[in-house]
């Protein structure tokens, strides 16, 4: 791993919302999900994992780095949420390739039944985008999918 460290005093620096994004340091690297997966039976799971759901295997896991497509395999539309949150949104369950889903919201297109069941099944890419500042001022980064081309 290299280490480069010139300027930095202050600077403002990018915060994943959750542990299983990662933000690479480089700017020419994309954003990324990553995970483990159970070597014993291949379960995958989001983020780190001490023991398998699956087989009960403890401990032993490779680490995966998810792609950025899936498909989308539920939605529902939300209209009441906590205050500053904005609504309505699309909350999602995408289904990854890799072999587990993943909770998340959905942008890119309208709030909208009739836009969105047709989708049902289609293939999705994750994004990235700022949702606020933390106290210290970094940017908080939170992942969606959204309609892949
Ligand atoms: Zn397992």
């Amino acid at each position: 791993m290299t280490q480069a460290s010139e300027t930095e005093t202050k600077e403002k620096q990018q915060k994943p919302i959750v542990n299983y994004l990662k933000l690479p340091d480089s700017p020419d690297e994309k954003p990324y999900l990553w995970g483990s997966r159970c070597k014993a039976c291949g379960a995958a799971y989001l983020g780190p994992r001490l023991a398998c759901a699956r087989c009960f295997a403890v401990g032993d896991f490779d680490e995966i780095r998810f792609g950025d497509e899936g498909t989308l395999k539920t939605f529902t539309i939300v209209h009441q949420s906590a205050p500053g949150i904005e609504v309505p949104f699309i909350a999602a369950i995408v289904d990854l390739p890799e072999g587990t889903a993943v909770r998340c919201n959905l942008g890119g297109i309208e709030p909208d039944p009739e836009k969105l069941v047709p989708l049902l099944g289609k293939k999705v890419e994750m994004y990235t985008e700022k949702v606020r500042e933390d106290r210290e001022g970094n940017d908080v980064i939170a992942f969606k999918y959204r309609p892949a081309n």
